[in-house]
Order: structure tokens, then C-alpha cells, then sequence
């Protein structure tokens, strides 16, 4: 079976990958199950070279097929903010205090301008090539928290088709429509081509 290289720390997300890709011919490691244990420094523009730039950087330790996911959220009034900066928006704080300081930017601003979307790019590194699968979801800033799922922004993103919030949705819900589903999923079906699957 060919080894994939999961390049993230966060256990919960290698969790989520394994789910997303199994069914596959592929042995999936951890960086841990891996062995390995360095910290990769997040320097890129884009969600795309912070996704290449994780990946290129275990792959040229270890070989083989690595794989690394870069993910945020824009909102359309902010101009596109926090984007990359997601994790760290507002500083050092909770994820609620991050969620609760977004709706405060936005307070009193009426519901066409509260337009946002999560974007997620995966890649995929071997020593043939470097390729990157894109997704997006679609939805807007609500005007207070609703839910207890997910994590990150889920409580106040608002997805209009299935009138709740992501933190509202199970994680199937969240999974076929998310951006990490429609990202992986592209993925997935590049690795079950290339093994005739
Ligand atoms: P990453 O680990 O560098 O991809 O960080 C992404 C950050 O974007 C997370 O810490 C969250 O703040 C936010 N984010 C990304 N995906 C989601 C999601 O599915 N729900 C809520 N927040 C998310």
C-alpha cells in the first residue's frame, strides 16, 4: 500500500482526512505516525502556497506522497478578512471571543453586505508533481452565535439553502457540503483515478 503523509499537527483534522479518504488504496500517517517533528512556518500569500509550502517542506524530508490542507474564511465587508490570517484574527484569544469580535465588526450591517465564505486548499506532493484541489462554501455572518458543532466561525456562519448555521449541522451535513469535503473529495477522486479504482 502507498504511503500518504498527512502534513498537520492538528489531530482532529488527520481524523477528519482519514474519514474523507478512506476506501482508498492508501496507507494514511499522521506527521506523528510518521515520525516526524518539525514545525513548518505558514510564510505564503494564499491559502495555495500555504497548502504547497507545508507540503513541499515534509515531502523533501521524507519522499514519497505528502498531502497538507490551508483553510479561513473571508468576509466580504472585511475586504476578504482574516483569509489567511483566520486562525490568529484578533490575536491570542478563545474562538469565541474571535467569532463574538467578528459580529461586533459587523454590527448594524444590513444582510446583502454579510456575505462570507470558508475556502480550503489541499495539496499534494510527490516527486512527480505538485497539484492543489480547491473548495468553497458559500453563506453569511449571522447576527448572533447558533449551535454547538464544529468549531472555529461554524456558530455564526450562516448558510441561507439550509437555513442553520454550520455549528447547527451533523457532521455528514457539514462534510457533503463544506469546503474540507469538496476540497478532499477532488483529491480523492485524482488518487482513485491514478489507482485505477
Ligand atoms: P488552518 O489550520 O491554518 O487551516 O486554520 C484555519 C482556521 O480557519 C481555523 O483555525 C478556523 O478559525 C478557520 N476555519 C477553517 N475551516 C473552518 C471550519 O470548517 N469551520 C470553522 N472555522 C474554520
Amino acid at each position: 500500500m502507498t504511503r500518504l503523509i498527512v502534513a498537520t499537527k492538528n489531530k482532529g483534522k488527520v481524523k477528519e482526512i482519514k474519514e474523507l479518504l478512506s476506501g482508498l488504496d492508501y496507507q494514511i500517517l499522521s506527521l506523528e505516525e510518521a515520525g516526524v517533528a518539525i514545525d513548518v512556518e505558514e510564510n505564503g500569500q494564499t491559502f495555495e502556497e500555504n497548502a504547497l509550502i507545508k507540503a513541499r517542506a515534509i515531502h523533501q524530508l521524507m519522499g514519497g506522497m505528502v498531502i497538507a490542507d490551508d483553510s479561513g474564511i473571508e468576509i466580504d465587508f472585511l475586504n476578504g478578512a482574516p483569509g489567511i490570517y483566520s486562525a490568529r484574527f484578533l490575536g491570542d484569544v478563545s474562538d469565541i471571543d474571535r467569532y463574538e469580535g467578528v459580529l461586533a465588526l459587523l454590527e448594524g450591517i444590513p444582510e446583502e453586505y454579510r456575505t462570507a465564505r470558508f475556502r480550503c486548499v489541499v495539496s499534494l506532493v510527490s516527486d512527480e508533481e505538485a497539484l492543489t484541489f480547491q473548495g468553497t462554501m458559500e453563506g453569511r455572518i449571522a447576527h448572533e452565535p447558533r449551535g454547538d458543532n464544529g468549531f472555529g466561525y461554524d456558530p455564526v456562519f450562516y448558510v441561507p439553502e439550509l437555513g442553520m448555521t454550520v455549528a447547527e449541522m451533523d457532521s455528514d451535513t457539514k462534510n457533503r457540503i463544506s469546503h474540507r469535503g469538496r476540497a478532499f473529495r477532488l483529491l480523492a477522486d485524482k488518487l482513485r483515478k491514478r489507482s485505477g479504482l
